[in-house]
């Protein structure tokens, strides 16, 4: 969904997006970084010099119940923001904290793991830890 799209259904159900929060969504689908709350604070900040950090909570939150966006949780980091709620994984560099996206279409593991366990699957988490190619060239 892009930015448009996702202001529609929330309208739909009744909740409306000021500029300030549009910025947020705009930026977090613009971007492929993963970025954490106060990256994309600094960002927004830029063009609404008046956002406040709990603003940019409130509205990830929002979007994040909704399952507009992800959030990953990345151990005693903070947790890092994704426009893309499909499906798919993640590689996180454990010198520089870079996140990249990791595409594999052969294993839908929702599936595999309600097969496995008889639940109902919602969502998952999948964070593979390791030093990026540009760490490892500086070592
Ligand atoms: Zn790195
Ligand atoms: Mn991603």
């Amino acid at each position: 969904m892009d930015a448009i799209e996702i202001l529609k259904s929330l309208k739909d159900k009744g909740i409306r997006f000021t500029p300030q929060r549009q910025a947020i969504l705009e930026y977090l689908l613009s971007t492929d970084t993963h970025p954490t709350a106060e990256e994309i604070y600094k960002q927004v900040k830029q063009k609404f010099p008046g956002v406040s950090l709990g603003t940019i909570y409130n509205t990830l939150n929002m979007l994040k119940e909704h399952n507009y966006i992800l959030e990953l949780p990345c151990g005693d980091m903070s947790s890092r923001f994704d426009g893309n709620p499909v499906n798919h994984y993640h590689v996180m560099c454990t010198q520089c904290s870079k996140v990249v996206d990791f595409h594999n279409g052969l294993i839908d593991m929702d599936e595999l793991a309600a097969e496995k366990t008889g639940f109902e699957i919602h969502t998952h988490s999948l964070i593979f830890y390791g030093v990026c190619p540009e760490c490892q060239n500086i070592n």
